[in-house]
């Protein structure tokens, strides 16, 4: 490509209303425009890196035999109501009728969408797994769109979903997804952690995260550099206190709940095995540990509900959503602890604030409050940088000394279980001919934040600094002086060779001051520099990598070597 024939509007100044380097890079660079806020339009450079980015997902998906597909971004809200989220998900939803006044949504996820397009085709066991998945436009209303391509309304997520005969199988397909994840951004040059997440808006059991490592990522995340342990605040968003329990109507739904201490109590309080029970989240405010569990890994629970044991204050048990609701009969989605006693906190997390009703522990030992309504019954107040634990608390894993950073989250990984296919009604007939609900799993990678992602991980004060994999292009070569015949000779005949063995060439063949091009050279972040200049009667040139920007001569007929 010709830079005298390149649109790339690069801008000297910094745009005012960038506070982060991604952004104001993606913007100065001629990379991206914005149309309204949270939506951009993607330039010429920047789309090639997207597209880059899209390529290598694409080919990591394909290794780990997930099958793309392009699905509308227009969905019918029948769907969503089946599965309940039309009326969880809030504002963040974009919403249209059309002229015949039916309802639909732009897609901001696809979980029922593909659930819907496997229903009644995926019949046997005997077709089982099955991943799809698309690369795609997806609208999220977003409270504060921010950050350039961090948190935009419209924005490119590969989403894909796992089909499997059993839970065993579902986990299968999860760890290979991971494993994919894992191959994506390392081939993105991206420093990232995988850490437990929040699986609250897709209501599965068991979720990571994948961050990448940075100072302005809007995710807190406490982790071990000794073992993998990771986990993120996410859930934590808020702290509620419940109001005076002299409300009539609150004590008329008090519920029996007595505390208990050991495993074999838990076992005999809930009638079931420990193995059923599931993974307990342990939140920790001012000293105060609070907590929910949820589906999850027996290994860890037994951790954490020991380390929880130990604490002689709190008679602090907890209990699964779904075991709650066995016991109280109560339809809720959220247990609070049990068996505490005065000042109940609630933790409220992104599920919760979605929720109208729900148990929380009593003021009373062995005493559960059901039918809790959020709005009616708590009073709080917003607390930030809410974290499960804090900087220098033991590892939950390995009892090291865990840290705490900041991250951006790319990439969430789900285990739905049958959420989904149960709502929609999503079977396969086993081996005995008998119907049976999918295991399903989702899958997102955020492929324009990614793009973000990579840009503050590296840069400089004079721009991008492109990974190779992603770069726009490989090589810029600069034309010092386009007045000089020999200059452009040398450096046509540079891009026509590099270019037909395979390179990605930018020639910069523009009128412009050799500073200028040096300086937007920088700025896109092409990795590799060729400038021919005075020696080219030589046949020399200059060799630059943008990484380090050591400078050496190169004889013309060695840069292909040099640069393959
Ligand atoms: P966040 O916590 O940042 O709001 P999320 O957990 O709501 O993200 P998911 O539903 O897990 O997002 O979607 C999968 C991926 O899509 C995310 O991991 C992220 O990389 C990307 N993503 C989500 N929301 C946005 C957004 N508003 N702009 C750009 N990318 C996004
Ligand atoms: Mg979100
Ligand atoms: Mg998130
Ligand atoms: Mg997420």
């Amino acid at each position: 490509m010709r830079m005298s024939k390149l649109y790339m509007p690069t801008l000297r100044e910094v745009p005012s209303e960038a506070e982060i380097p991604s952004h104001k890079l993606l913007l100065r660079a001629g990379m991206m425009r914005k149309l309204v806020s949270g939506v951009y339009s993607y330039l010429p450079l920047g789309y090639k890196v997207l597209k880059k980015i899209e390529d290598i997902v694409r080919e990591e998906m394909d290794k780990a035999g997930s099958q793309e597909v392009l699905m509308s971004a227009i969905q019918p809200a029948e769907l969503w109501k089946q599965s309940g989220r039309w009326y969880d998900y809030g504002p963040e939803m974009f919403r249209l009728n059309d002229r015949h006044e039916r309802e639909f949504c732009l897609g901001p996820t696809h979980e029922e969408i593909f659930t819907d397009l496997i229903k009644n085709e995926l019949k046997s066991y005997k077709q089982l797994p099955l991943n799809i998945y698309q690369i795609q436009t997806k609208y999220r209303d977003e409270k504060r769109p921010r950050f350039g391509l961090m948190r935009c309304r419209e924005f490119i997520m590969k989403d894909a979903y796992s089909f499997d005969r059993d839970e065993e199988g579902m986990k299968e397909s999860y760890r290979e997804m991971w494993e994919a994840y894992e191959k994506i951004f390392t081939r993105c040059g991206l420093k990232f952690r995988v850490v437990e997440g929040d699986s609250g808006a897709m209501g599965g059991s068991d979720s990571h995260e994948f961050m990448a490592m940075s100072e302005v990522g809007e995710s807190e995340i406490a982790y071990c550099d000794d073992c993998d342990y990771g986990a993120t605040d996410e859930r934590a968003e808020c702290i509620y206190d419940l109001k005076e329990q002299d409300n009539e109507e609150l004590e008329k739904e008090k519920v029996h709940t007595p505390s208990v201490k050991t495993i074999e109590q838990l076992e005999d309080f809930f009638k079931l095995p420990a193995d059923k029970f599931v993974k307990m989240l342990i939140y920790k405010v001012k000293d105060e540990i609070i907590g929910v569990l949820i589906p999850g890994d027996r290994e860890l629970n037994e951790i954490k509900l020991c380390n929880l044991l130990e604490v002689p204050e709190h008679e602090l048990i907890l209990a699964d959503e779904d075991i709650i609701k066995e016991v109280t009969g109560a339809e809720v989605g959220f247990a609070g602890p049990l068996g505490l006693k005065k000042d109940i906190r609630l933790l409220v997390d992104s599920r919760v604030t979605k929720m109208k009703n729900f148990i929380v522990g009593g003021n009373e030992t062995d005493y559960h409050i059901k039918n809790v309504n959020y709005g009616r019954d708590f009073e709080g107040e917003v607390v930030n940088d809410l974290l499960l634990v804090q900087e220098g608390d033991k590892c939950p894993k390995c009892n090291s000394t865990l840290k705490i950073a900041r991250g951006i989250e790319v990439g969430n990984i789900f285990q739905l279980g049958t959420k989904y296919s149960k709502s929609l009604n999503a079977t396969y007939l086993d081996e005995n001919g008998k119907e049976q609900y999918f295991l399903m799993g989702s899958y997102g990678v955020g492929v324009s934040r990614t793009m973000a992602a990579i840009i503050e991980q590296s840069h400089d004060e004079n721009g991008i600094i492109w990974p190779l994999s992603v770069a726009p292009y490989h090589v810029v070569i600069t034309i010092v002086n386009v007045k000089k015949d020999e200059q452009i000779e040398l450096g046509e005949k540079l891009y026509k060779e590099l270019s037909s063995k395979g390179i990605e060439v930018l020639l910069d063949d523009r009128k412009e001051r050799p500073g200028v091009k040096f300086k937007d050279a920088d700025l896109i972040g092409i990795p590799i520099r060729i400038t021919v200049g005075r020696k080219a009667n030589e046949n020399i040139v200059e060799f630059v990598l943008r990484r380090d920007g050591e400078k050496i001569e190169v004889k013309a007929d060695e840069v292909f070597e040099k640069i393959k």
